[in-house]
């Protein structure tokens, strides 16, 4: 019989903390200000609960980083992977091999996923997807005789991803800073964000003006030079951006116009979030192309993958050659079968439907309820994808300065209250697990209700 696992070791927080301070580089953390205050332990979860060391009980307004629908403690999850590991690991997609739970999930994402897409190929993270997607489509355009088709078009406050190429693709200006020069060839838009950009504007009319400036920056690029335009259906990490009615159609129709190809990025908008599979159905979008992580496994493994359509696939298997590109882990059977047993539950359990039918317009109805505070001035989401912009001034998008201090201080009275709902800028986001329930639902308003009121009576000390 196997030797039982070395447990990890049995720590107090305190000793968590100094290991961590002296080892630990943690992602998007300024590390100066982390040893000041001292990281949070996480030690355990269940449902939509988080246990940190002290043993103090979190209700997780987040699903982790939008990933965890299916919410904490699956034991099917467990045995899924249990089951793979004990079978095979581990084996490797290259040289004409490939693993069962490999072609299965490529086969259920199809079914799954809008008509036309019919391919998968596999990556880690939502990152090394778009990557992928950006090299794919240039890939492709060189294979179609176009070459020049090199530029990707995305938006201001996109968010796809921090490896070199998928940080240019975002449009989050303090990454571009960082780690090097401009990258050529992305390009960005302003993005539909009526509250800021459009507020004199009715949301039919913004939505064609929205749309209007993908048409400009085609014409000021040059037709023949874009390869493709990538958006978010809704935009989470960039501040949860809702699309004003009209403007995925229009995207859609001048794409189609010149020939672009669409990419929808729905590494968050995924596997029932917005109350569909996918943030494509909820808007009616047709991509060539859709970037899937998180959701994708809940969060269990680390998982990614690109779905091609019909255009690009054909080209890609038919003209392609060797497309060299890959990951030793693309497809990890291990990480295919949790995925599978995921997808499994989301459909079994009808979750995706809880989402649209209840529990979604649920929290959608209780934020509203926020609306007359004198801090909010625009809540808005779909399904379980909510954001609460707070406002100076509530008669237009009087805009804090420096934006996010107070965003900021609301989230850290959330925290402290022990729950966690996230700040980007001055709009506090929630994106929970979809098992949520109502009288969950409730407690993470309520304590979004005090901490609002409690942000409003620090303002004068915040914003002097
Ligand atoms: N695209 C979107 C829309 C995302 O929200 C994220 C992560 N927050 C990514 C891509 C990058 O995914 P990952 O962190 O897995 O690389």
């Amino acid at each position: 019989t196997a030797a039982p696992p070395t447990p990890v070791p049995d720590r107090t927080a305190p000793e968590w903390r100094a290991l961590d301070a002296a080892h630990h580089l943690h992602p998007f953390t300024d590390h100066k200000a982390l040893t000041e205050q001292g990281c949070r332990i996480i030690t355990r979860a269940e449902g939509v609960w988080l246990w940190d060391s002290e043993g103090t009980r979190i209700l997780d307004g987040m699903a982790g980083l939008w990933c965890v629908n299916v919410g904490y403690g699956r034991r099917e999850l467990a045995d899924a992977a249990a089951r793979q590991m004990a079978e095979l690991p581990y084996y490797t997609q290259f040289f004409r091999t490939a693993t069962p739970p490999t072609i299965e999930l490529a086969r259920r994402l199809a079914d799954l996923t809008p008509r036309g897409l019919s391919h998968a190929f596999f990556t880690n993270s939502g990152s090394e997807a778009n990557e992928t997607a950006i090299r794919m489509v240039r890939h492709y355009w060189a294979l179609e005789g176009q070459p020049a088709r090199t530029v990707i078009i995305g938006r201001d406050n996109g968010y796809h991803g921090s490896t070199v190429a998928a940080a240019a693709m975002s449009g989050m200006k303090a990454m571009h800073r960082q780690g090097g020069g401009p990258v050529p060839d992305f390009e960005h838009i302003r993005d539909p964000h009526r509250f800021r950009n459009g507020p004199d504007q009715s949301p039919e009319a913004f939505g064609r003006t929205a749309a209007g400036w993908l048409e400009e920056a085609i014409q000021a690029i040059g037709p023949g030079r874009v390869a493709a335009f990538i958006g978010e259906p809704i935009q989470g990490v960039g501040g949860l951006i809702v699309p004003p009615p009209g403007y995925w159609a229009e995207i859609q129709r001048i794409c189609a116009n010149h020939g672009i190809l669409l990419i929808a990025d729905e590494v968050t908008c995924g596997f029932g979030r917005t109350g569909h599979w996918f943030g494509s159905q909820t808007f009616d979008i047709r991509p060539d192309i859709m970037t899937l992580a998180k959701g994708l496994s809940s969060g269990y493994m680390p998982i990614a993958a690109v779905m091609v359509g019909q255009r690009v696939a054909r080209t890609l298997i038919e003209l392609g050659g060797e497309f060299a590109h890959g990951f030793t882990s693309s497809g990890h059977p291990t990480a295919c079968a949790v995925a599978l047993e995921n997808i499994s539950i989301l459909d079994r359990e009808g979750l995706v439907e809880r989402v649209r039918e209840d529990v979604g317009p649920y929290l959608m109805e209780r934020l509203e309820g926020l609306s007359g505070h004198p801090l909010v001035g625009e809540v808005r989401g779909r399904g379980l994808m909510a954001g609460v912009e707070l406002v100076r001034d509530k008669a237009g998008p009087g805009v804090f300065r420096p934006v996010g201090r107070v965003g900021t201080h609301c989230r850290d009275l959330c925290f402290k209250a022990n729950a966690i709902i996230r700040a980007v800028g001055d709009t506090m986001v929630m994106a929970p697990p979809l098992i949520i329930t109502r009288a969950e639902i409730d407690t993470l308003v309520d304590t979004l209700s005090r901490a609002l009121d409690q942000t409003k009576r620090d303002l004068p000390r915040l914003m002097p």
